[in-house]
């Protein structure tokens, strides 16, 4: 059953109106017809099962029903240095699938990308429209947001219970991840980084290991950020939040 978020929150008995994309996609890709159902996520988290109804030759949805879902006990916030266009959409997309609550862009003196201040809110609105229809694809209840970006030092100020840089140097006394968790298993609120395809210079990791980020491995090979990236939110979704 298709999913669609939609603006504020609604309620039991209520009309929803759509988007003009969601529109087209309800009539165009997905030739639903009045009568059918499909699953509503409101700004609250809340989903619920709605019916079509034609309304004056468009489409509403009628709420019928609020649905139970699972919400994640953890909280998971992914900061991951910027990388190069496909592949940091690419990104955002399987990690919002992989369970991810917000993706924080990162500015670090290493990324190859480099954002105009004119440009970033035009990207910000594309990659919340790749991570929102990841969300729906998935049937999330919720939806990932990703925020404006911000150097390590703007960083240092997002509060969280427990603080992971994964570094591909973290050397033989670092932490393995299945060990934290072990270690810090009552945690709701986790930041992971993770640095660009050039990596995080010395004095950035120092300066993260100095303000409370344990260094963690992701193993033996040098995975792309993508791939770190995925994988860290993988791990920690599956042992805290499954
Ligand atoms: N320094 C790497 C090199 O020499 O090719 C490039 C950095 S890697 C492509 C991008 C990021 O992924 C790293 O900054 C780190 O955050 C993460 N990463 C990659 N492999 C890792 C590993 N084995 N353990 C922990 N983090 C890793």
């Amino acid at each position: 059953m298709q999913q669609y978020f939609v603006k504020g929150t609604i309620s039991i008995g209520s009309s929803v109106f759509f988007s003009r994309e969601q529109l087209h996609h309800i009539r165009h890709v997905m030739r639903m017809k009045e009568g059918d159902l499909l699953r509503l996520a409101d700004e609250a988290a809340h989903v619920f099962l709605a019916q079509l109804r034609s309304v004056e030759g468009s489409y509403q949805a009628m709420v019928i029903e609020e649905l139970k879902v699972e919400k994640a006990r953890v909280h998971i916030t992914l900061a991951a240095a910027l990388i190069k266009g496909e592949r940091w959409d690419y990104m955002c997309q399987k990690c919002s699938e992989l369970g991810v609550s917000k993706i924080q862009p990162l500015i670090t003196s290493r990324c190859v990308v480099k954002l105009q201040d004119k440009d970033i809110a035009k990207k910000q609105a594309r990659w919340n429209r790749i991570t929102m229809e990841a969300c729906e694809q998935c049937k999330r209840s919720d939806l990932v947001m990703v925020d404006t970006p911000c150097d390590l030092n703007e960083l240092l100020a997002c509060e969280a219970q427990l603080k992971l840089l994964a570094y591909e140097y973290a050397d033989a006394k670092s932490d393995r991840l299945l060990d934290i968790v072990h270690r810090y298993p009552d945690v709701t609120s986790i930041l992971c980084v993770i640095g660009p395809e050039g990596g995080f210079h010395v004095q950035e990791a120092q300066l993260l290991s100095d303000n409370g980020f344990l260094s963690v491995s992701l193993g033996p090979r040098i995975l792309r950020a993508e791939t770190a990236a995925l994988s860290i939110v993988n791990v920690l979704s599956l042992l805290y939040n499954s």
